[in-house]
């Protein structure tokens, strides 16, 4: 089988058929061979039988009258028959059977009678034997035994032998022809069939076809082939046809997005540009407004003063509406003073920074306690601290940034009397402080504008103030890369938190 596996379909065919009836015609003849030997067999043993009896009746006489000579003239009668290989007759005497007269072929002179045997027969290698009774008159009087050659079978057995090789030899030759001729109805479709299959796949061609008309199952075969390469064809096409779509998908959406990114590019670059120009008026801003805040200063100062001496001056020697303008002027005089000054200090974290150098904050706390003192004790304010850290910053604006924070926690108190806290925690990368108040407390949604420039939720009555105190404090919190914002319910006291970058 494995030796057959290898082989084209068409050898495969012709090896199959050739086998096939070979095999067939070998048991054919085998049977028949068989069935000649053995009913060859049985006639021998039939005519040595018959020829048996013949020579024991004939004999009958010889032994009664005790003639052996005739008896062995007439077993040498048996010559004739070249296949007699030896015939003896034996006598039944009282208690024993002795040799009454034999015959022997003359090639065979060696050859001795054997003794006697019971009625029946067997084959030897190369004979067969035979042994009977000899009966007179219903008497058993002697044994007859006789000794064929199976010369004849054996020729015969040779005959055959040369006739079925000849016989195989011509049908072989016949098979193999008839095999050459009809292994073409398989093979030629199959063999069409295997060569579009390789056409398909060498050349991904999938609109060959195999063309046959045949009705039996490789018809059925061909034409479920052709079927198949049909739907692959339409796959094939479909396939095609998305991997197109696909690739032009692709490409619109990589045109897309070369696009997005140009543009995204240019924005980047517009916003940086804007960036800049935001900056630089920032800047120009920034200086602007020190500038115009510190030239401002002397001027405001000789109003505030003049309008002082004014007061002072003529407090009382005026009329009454005199004193009350004399009054406004002054306290306006004050408060623009103290919004000049609070512009500049605004203006001078951006322009007026110091290097950052290590900063003790409890040193810092301490000086920014003994600033707030005279408000400290007035509110009868409680301020804790927790142990400061020393950080890497700008002294001044710190201690500012603290002062500013402690100082509204006391100006924005309840009706009880401020409690302070100053708390920090070390978040590894920054440090984060908190200022904890138990004052007035803000509504959420302004925890945002409260940092921007002049924003205030109280009117001056209330609350003196320019609303410039947390925007200076969220540009130092910014100048020290951190952020700021706050916690709070209205009544329910306020926590400003913010970080302070470690390196
Ligand atoms: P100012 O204190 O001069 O009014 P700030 O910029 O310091 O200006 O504060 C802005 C506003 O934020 C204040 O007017 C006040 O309404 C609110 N605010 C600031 N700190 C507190 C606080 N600790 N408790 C309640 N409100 C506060």
């Amino acid at each position: 089988m494995i030796l057959l596996q290898d082989l084209s379909i068409k050898r495969k065919l012709m090896v199959i058929i050739t086998l096939t009836s070979t095999v067939a015609l070998l048991l054919a003849s085998a049977a028949f061979v068989t069935y000649d030997f053995i009913t060859f067999r049985r006639a021998t043993l039939r005519d040595v039988r018959i020829l048996a009896n013949i020579i024991g009746n004939n004999c009958t006489a010889p032994m009664t009258f005790d003639r052996p000579d005739e008896a062995t003239e007439f077993l040498h009668s048996l010559k004739a028959e070249s296949h007699i290989m030896q015939a003896c007759i034996y006598r039944q005497e009282e208690d024993s059977v002795k040799l009454f007269a034999a015959y022997t072929r003359p090639d065979l002179a060696e050859l001795q009678p054997p003794p006697p045997e019971p009625d029946g027969h067997r084959f030897a290698a190369d004979s067969l034997i035979v042994f009977a009774s000899i009966v007179l008159k219903g008497e058993r009087i002697g044994v007859i035994h006789i000794r064929s050659d199976l010369e004849e079978l054996h020729n015969r057995l040779r005959r055959y032998a040369g006739i079925v090789a000849l016989v195989m030899l011509a049908a072989g030759f016949v098979a193999f022809l008839l095999s050459t001729f009809f292994q073409r109805l398989i093979s030629k479709p199959v063999l069409r069939l295997a060569e579009i299959a390789r056409t398909v796949s060498n050349e991904k061609n999938y609109s060959v076809r195999a063309t046959d008309h045949r009705r039996d199952e490789l018809g059925i075969l061909i034409r479920g082939f052709n079927e198949m390469l049909a739907q692959i064809e339409v796959r094939d096409e479909a396939l095609q046809r998305a991997q197109y779509e696909l690739e032009r998908r692709v490409e619109e959406r990589t045109r897309e997005l070369q696009q997005e990114i140009v543009e995204r590019k240019r924005a980047e670059s517009a916003l940086a540009e804007q960036a800049k120009e935001l900056t630089r008026s920032n800047e120009e801003l920034e200086q602007f407004a020190y500038v115009a805040s510190h030239d401002l200063q002397e001027p405001l100062r000789m109003v505030s003063n003049y309008t002082q001496l004014l007061a002072r001056r003529y407090r009382a020697r005026l009329d009454a509406d005199a004193d009350e303008f004399i009054h406004y002027a002054v306290d306006g005089a004050n408060r623009m003073q103290i919004l000049i000054n609070d512009l500049l200090a605004y203006s001078r974290v951006g322009t007026r920074g110091h290097e950052f150098a290590p900063v003790d904050l409890n040193e810092v706390m301490a000086q920014v306690l003994v600033n707030l003192r005279q408000a400290i004790d007035e509110k009868k304010a409680e301020v804790t601290l927790d142990a400061l850290p020393t950080l890497h910053g700008d002294q001044s604006q710190l201690l500012q940034l603290f002062q500013n924070l402690i100082g509204n926690a006391i100006k924005f108190h309840g009706p009880q009397p401020p409690r302070v806290q100053v708390g920090v925690v070390d978040e590894t990368r920054e440090w984060h402080f908190f200022v904890r108040d138990n004052g007035i407390g803000i509504d959420p949604q302004y925890a945002d504008r409260i940092f921007v420039i002049f924003q205030r939720l109280h009117g001056y009555s209330e609350y003196p103030g320019t609303g410039i105190g947390l925007a200076i404090c969220k540009k130092i919190v910014e100048r020290h890369r951190g952020r700021i914002g706050v916690e709070s319910e209205p009544g329910q006291g306020s926590t400003f938190h913010f970080t302070i970058a470690k390196r």
